[in-house]
């Protein structure tokens, strides 16, 4: 019997199996596609901050693409925030190789992966598959729930999500001319709750989407595109939901426990879900270690990740506030936070991850006074 079993070889899911297996504890993992890393539904940017923050600067290195120096952001009336660093601040990965590569390094370790290998049903100890159609069992003492946004195991787990916890997403490879060094987000009718976004993997292609809570999610890219002017080849699509709402309370029940995307550890700000999945990975890791070795509870998870939750809540809440404004509200506070230069604070101050290191920082800044009354709205949401 395995002590451990992950569902899902997604960043989060990985990152757990391998550390779990490293500490000791006999780890498999099931995952229900026959490749790692395959459909890709990412735009694979990721911060600076956050690869060093957990630790996985080789497996970028091995799988990258572009680096970025800042981001361009538009209002829905093209007001424009700039932030710009003399350094990179986010690195551009191929995200099916760096899954592949975690994947690599967590059977190193001694984990096995099982491919094509698609969890159907959980019941206490034993976990009900399917393989290319057949049926088949596995017994663990204890389950991981890695299975992304669409996950099972919360399902199993008793939680009810509804459709304003997400937002869709759609996303092409264009070839094209691109700055290689800027990111580019745009607000407006096109990505209604979202935005849409140019990323960069070279001079010549750029990852081109846009998320937004709207039905009709082609035609809104389309509309996008047109305006942008972005045409030529579209290649590599990807259509998939981005979990927005907070993140889950309870993701430990019996002897099952939720990491990554499942558990809405996602950046409802941007839609990012790599460095904070693979952080609570880890978490979770070390709260099994301890639940096993010195018999703590398992609960003890859910515990240890209010560091990050307060994270994630904070992304929730300017996710909140932003939403909360209409198009004519943002471009009047992109006006006001050029005055106040949110640009040069964002350069200096930013992250991608932790807004805690900076929300708390702003009003600090004389310069920064006259965006008080929005400070003021921001705490009452
Ligand atoms: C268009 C788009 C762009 C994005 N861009 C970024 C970005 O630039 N940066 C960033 O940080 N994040 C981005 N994200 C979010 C990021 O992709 C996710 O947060 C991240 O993949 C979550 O990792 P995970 O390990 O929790 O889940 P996943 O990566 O989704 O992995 C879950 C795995 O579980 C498997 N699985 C599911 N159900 C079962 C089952 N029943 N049995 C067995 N296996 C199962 C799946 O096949 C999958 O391999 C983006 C998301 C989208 C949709």
């Amino acid at each position: 019997m395995n002590m451990v079993t992950v569902i899902g070889a997604g960043p989060a899911g990985l990152v757990t199996a391998r550390k779990c297996q490293e500490l000791g504890w006999k780890t498999s993992v099931l995952e229900e596609h026959d490749v790692i890393g395959k459909p890709v539904n990412c735009t694979g940017i990721i911060s600076a901050s956050g690869v060093e923050d957990v630790g996985i600067r080789k497996e970028v290195e091995e799988t990258l693409m572009n680096k970025i120096r800042g981001a361009q952001i538009y209002s829905p009336n093209h007001e424009m925030i700039e932030v710009k660093k003399s350094s990179t601040v986010a690195y551009v990965i191929d995200r099916g190789g760096f899954d592949r590569v975690l994947a690599r390094e967590a059977t190193e370790a001694g984990v096995e992966i099982h491919l094509n290998t698609k969890m159907i049903d959980i019941r206490n100890e034993t976990i009900f598959t399917e393989q290319k159609g057949r049926g088949g069992l596995q017994k663990s003492k204890l389950i991981v729930g890695a299975d992304g946004v669409n996950s099972k195991t919360r399902s199993l787990m008793g939680f009810e999500t509804n459709i304003t916890n997400y937002v869709h997403a759609y996303q092409v490879v264009a070839k094209g001319k691109f700055d290689p060094k800027y990111v580019q987000i745009y607000m407006g009718d096109y990505s209604k709750g979202f935005f849409a976004w140019i990323v960069p993997e070279s001079e010549e292609r750029a990852r081109v989407g846009l998320a937004s809570t709207s039905k009709n999610i082609r035609k809104d890219f389309n509309m996008f595109v047109n305006e942008k002017n972005i045409s030529g080849e579209f290649c590599d699509k990807c259509s998939s939901l981005i979990p927005v709402g907070e993140p889950l309370k309870n993701i430990v029940q019996d002897n099952m426990l939720l990491v990554g995307d499942s558990a809405f550890q996602t950046k409802a700000t941007t839609g990012g879900g790599i460095i904070l999945g693979i952080e609570a990975g880890k978490i979770a890791a070390n709260s099994i270690d301890a639940h096993f070795k010195n018999n703590k509870p398992l609960k003890n998870y859910e515990k240890n990740c209010a560091e990050l939750n307060k994270e994630l809540r904070l992304h929730w809440k300017i996710r909140q506030f932003i939403n909360s404004k209409n198009e004519d509200q943002l471009d009047k506070m992109f006006q006001k936070m050029n005055k106040a230069k949110i640009g040069e604070f964002l350069s200096e101050h930013g992250d991608m991850d932790r807004p805690s290191k900076f929300v708390g920082k702003i009003l600090t800044k004389p310069n920064m006074w006259r965006l008080f009354p929005e400070a003021v709205k921001f705490m009452r949401t």
